[in-house]
């Protein structure tokens, strides 16, 4: 039970309702702020504004999965209020409180290093990314479907990559009974992928490989799908780009040679935010239910 732990949530999307719902039932304290045109209530939870005596008594800091900009600004869907996190609130937060996001960008990072903050980005986690993969490769596969048509089943597909994203997409593909091709660049994912039942090519031979492609999904964050290799392409095929931006396509080029190439981030929030707020706010509890017992087993 997190009974005693004062939870103050900032802005967020669909995701931080399951956030604060499970925590709310683990009988936290749940503070909201930026939530004023939520429809549905959730029982046992009071809405705030944006005020420094709020974040003074908050154990814990939850912001959205993408944190805020390096203006402070916090996103919330469920308010047209602005939202932004100043120098002032984050020192108004006691000395133990944890700041809890997804990703953070540098002012953030900044501020809880300053403040001496303890700040946990819960996306690097290879537990989260794992989970994650699989709303991933849902949505993947959604935007393929919609954009093509024909079907994944006895279709060309190629990902790139074979890290928690590609391993999840590639099997889910084979699961639809596409041909699936990994482009990879260590020769342990070669016996990997051949265990698999994929063909694996080293990611340097990408250009012999996509003659006869229908999807390409790429999940390797660097400049990979370039000019040369979209000028190899059939137009027909298209590209689903996971990396995070600006992602690993030259997207102009693809647009010039009238290849359709979509840049596709965020899909756990978009695909299943359900399933994804659910996958965060097992994360933040398992978390706090960890400190409590470190600090039982001190005292
Ligand atoms: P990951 O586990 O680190 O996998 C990355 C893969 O890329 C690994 O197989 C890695 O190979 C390979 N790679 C990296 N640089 C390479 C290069 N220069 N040449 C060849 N292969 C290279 O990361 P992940 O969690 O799968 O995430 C992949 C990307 O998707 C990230 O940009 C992440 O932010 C993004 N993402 C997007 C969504 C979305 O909704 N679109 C969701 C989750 C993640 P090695 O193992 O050899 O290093």
């Amino acid at each position: 039970m997190l009974t005693g732990v004062r939870i103050v949530v900032l802005g967020g999307d669909a995701r931080q309702l399951e956030v604060i719902r499970k925590c709310a039932e683990l009988d936290a304290t749940v503070s909201v702020v930026g939530f004023d045109q939520l429809e549905q209530v959730i029982p046992g939870i009071e809405h705030c504004e944006l005020e420094d005596d709020v974040f003074a008594s908050a154990d814990v800091l939850v912001l959205p999965v993408v944190g805020c900009d390096d203006q402070g600004k916090v996103s919330s869907s469920f308010s047209n209020a602005a939202i932004v996190l100043k120098k002032e609130h984050m020192a108004a937060l006691p000395e133990h409180c944890t700041v809890f996001t997804g990703m953070a960008k540098p002012f953030l990072r900044e501020l809880c290093q300053e403040n001496g903050l303890r700040l946990v980005e819960v996306l690097d986690r290879d537990d989260i990314a794992l989970c994650n993969s699989i709303p991933t490769a849902e949505g993947a596969i959604a935007i393929a479907i919609k954009e093509t048509d024909i079907t994944i089943h006895g279709s060309e597909c190629i990902v790139l990559g074979i890290g928690r994203t590609g391993f999840t997409l590639a099997k889910t593909l084979q699961g639809l009974g596409a041909n699936v091709r990994v482009g990879i660049r260590r020769n342990e994912d070669a016996v990997r992928a051949t265990i698999m039942g994929w063909k694996p090519f080293m990611t340097t031979d990408l250009a012999a490989q996509t003659g006869e492609v229908d999807l390409l999904f790429n999940t390797i964050p660097t400049m990979i799908i370039t000019a040369q290799i979209l000028s190899r392409m059939p137009q027909k095929a298209v590209i689903i780009d996971l990396a995070s931006a600006p992602g690993g396509c030259d997207f102009r080029y693809a647009d010039k040679r009238g290849i359709k190439a979509l840049l596709a981030p965020g899909l756990p929030g978009i695909v299943a935010p359900k399933t994804a707020g659910g996958i965060i706010a097992d994360a933040l509890i398992r978390l706090l239910l960890e400190e409590q017992n470190a600090r039982e087993v001190k005292s």
